[in-house]
């Protein structure tokens, strides 16, 4: 069974959350602190999805993202957001998170998010043509899922994988910020276009020589965005 970690300091909360992952067929582990939580990942390495509170006691969800993004780049992460903190939203996209839900959620939508990074995330699932896409200085290795700059690796998240493999499959095509969405998120996405913005914002600041003029990701104003050119 796929071991999803909660991490809610409300008791109420956390209970209607693992109730309703265990009825779509997911393993719970409970977290009531953000220490609690990485504690409880070192000794579950298989997570796949870590669902992260912000308010805490102790460190907040932003600082648990960070730092489980520090020791795993493959875990999907979901930032439980209140609906008052637009900008939670954004940081913690910022922070490593691929997606959140905005409190209060139905438990459809909260398994339907769960369901789809797991399918994101999942790996070997798409098919590849090619086991590499160079272009230099990037070499991307779609086997092992990673990336080179220089012949460096450069961590990314599954979602920025996903990003930069699309962009790296149509390069000099100007990309809608809808395609974009669909062909990483996922058709039965429910979120907004502007998590598409954050994450390329997110994966220039890894990628760009300079991600306030960037040379690779450009932006296509009103469109989207275009790898090269
Ligand atoms: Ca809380």
């Amino acid at each position: 069974m796929k071991k999803i970690l909660v991490l809610e300091d409300e008791e109420n909360i956390r209970s209607f959350v693992v109730i309703n992952l265990k009825r779509a067929g997911y393993q719970t582990i409970e977290a009531e602190t953000g220490e609690d939580a990485l504690t409880a990942l070192r000794a579950n390495p298989d997570t796949k999805v870590a669902l992260l509170d912000i308010m805490l006691p102790g460190i907040d969800g932003f600082e648990v993202c960070r730092r489980i993004r520090a020791m795993d780049s493959h875990i999907g992460i979901i930032m439980l957001t209140a609906r008052t903190q637009e900008m939670d939203k954004v940081t913690g996209l910022m922070t490593g998170a691929d997606d959140y839900v905005t409190k209060p959620f139905s438990p459809a939508e909260l398994t339907a998010r769960v369901d789809a990074l797991i399918r994101r995330t999942g790996g070997d699932a798409e098919s590849a043509s090619a086991d590499e896409i160079s272009a230099p200085p990037f070499l991307l290795n779609i086997r092992n899922r990673t990336l080179e700059k220089n012949g460096q690796r450069v961590k990314l998240t599954q979602v920025e994988y996903s990003i930069i493999k699309l962009f790296m499959e149509n390069p000099n095509k100007a990309l809608s910020r809808e395609e974009i969405l669909d062909a990483v998120w996922g058709k039965d996405y429910f979120g907004e276009l502007k998590i598409v913005d954050v994450n390329i914002r997110r994966l220039r600041l890894k990628i760009e020589d300079n991600a306030q003029k960037p040379a690779y990701i450009n932006t296509v104003w009103g469109y989207g965005y275009k790898w090269g050119g």
